[in-house]
């Protein structure tokens, strides 16, 4: 191993460029070269492929986003073009390469390397927390606290006007984001995609906590892979129970800023582990379970599903 490359794809995440400085670094110190593919996939195709020095990732652990770029590039999920890719990576004298990225990442990263015996190592980058063989991925633990300081002060409002606020939350198929800005935003429920929720059962009991005299709730709902589900949610309330409820979507917002500290450790931890795992041979992704950096094959991480959900969902409906 003399050269390993390094590429961002998929859904940006805070923290990548934390991997990215730590990937760098610790290969520069071992005495190999880095490049950098830029604009993840699309990138690669197109052979978008510079030199990574030491100084070029300087002053960038603070930053959100990725400095290399990403896209989404259907090009990639066929077999042509992944032969197009190998052929850039020997191009470019490429003995091995690093894909940080999210499950569509790692699953088109599996099957480059699996048909073109190319070593990879990959870094979990994802706000969803959907890849299965590590306890998070970089970029979740921002995104819940950004996505939980938007429902503090929806809270505000909502508490003023004595209001119900269907809150959106990001995360494609997987509620995890959902989950913990539920137990951490103290929400009166929680809707993931895996779990059917009573929407009448629902609409009851919040028309009962405000007779109560509770003054405000907050629901926070998955978006499930459907931007836009919470006005469903609130058109069948309206239906079902005669609840209004406001609903805000917080979108893209969750994506961007300055990662956490635990964002920043956990890709510094990763984006080292990568390096080493192309040392070993390749096919694992870099992992953290239990606390402690692990290794996961590569084909595991996309095949198996893990969530955090039903013992945090049980919290929240106890504690609401
Ligand atoms: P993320 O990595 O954040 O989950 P995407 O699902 O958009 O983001 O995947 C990023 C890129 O990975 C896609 O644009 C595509 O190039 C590649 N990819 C996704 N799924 C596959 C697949 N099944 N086979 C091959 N490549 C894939």
């Amino acid at each position: 191993m003399r050269r390993l490359g390094i590429l961002t794809s998929g859904g940006d995440a805070p923290g990548m460029n934390a991997a990215i400085r730590a990937a760098a670094r610790h290969a520069l110190g071992l005495g190999l070269e880095v490049s950098a593919v830029r604009r993840g996939y699309a990138g690669l195709l197109a052979g978008d492929i510079v030199p990574l020095a030491r100084a070029a990732v300087a002053n960038i652990i603070q930053r959100g986003g990725t400095i290399l770029g990403t896209s989404r590039c259907e090009a990639f999920r066929t077999p042509a073009g992944r032969a197009q890719a190998a052929d850039r990576l020997r191009e470019a004298r490429i003995d091995g390469l690093i894909v940080i990225g999210g499950d569509g990442t790692l699953r088109g990263a599996t099957l480059l390397a699996e048909e073109h015996d190319i070593p990879l190592a990959a870094v979990p980058g994802t706000i969803d927390n959907d890849i299965h063989g590590t306890d998070t991925t970089i970029g979740f633990d921002t995104a819940v606290n950004t996505a939980l300081e938007a429902i503090d002060r929806i809270r505000d409002t909502a508490a003023s006007l004595e209001r119900v606020f269907l809150v959106e939350v990001m995360g494609r198929e997987s509620g995890d984001i959902a989950l913990a800005v539920g137990v951490a935003g103290g929400a009166e429920d929680v809707l993931v995609p895996d779990v059917p929720t009573d929407l009448l059962t629902l609409g009851r009991e919040l028309r009962q906590s405000a007779e109560r005299g509770k003054r405000s709730s907050i629901v926070v709902v998955a978006e499930g892979g459907e931007p836009g589900h919470a006005f469903r949610v609130a058109d069948d309330l309206r239906e079902l129970s005669q609840l209004e409820a406001r609903v805000c979507v917080l979108g893209h917002i969750q994506r961007g800023g300055i990662p956490t500290a635990r964002d920043r450790i956990l890709g510094s931890l990763l984006g080292t582990a990568a390096v080493d795992i192309l040392l070993d041979g390749g096919g694992m992704m870099a992992a953290e379970r239990g606390g402690a950096v692990a290794r996961t094959p590569l084909r595991d991480t996309w095949e198996h599903r893990s969530s955090m959900a039903n013992p945090l969902l049980a919290l929240v409906r106890d504690l609401a």
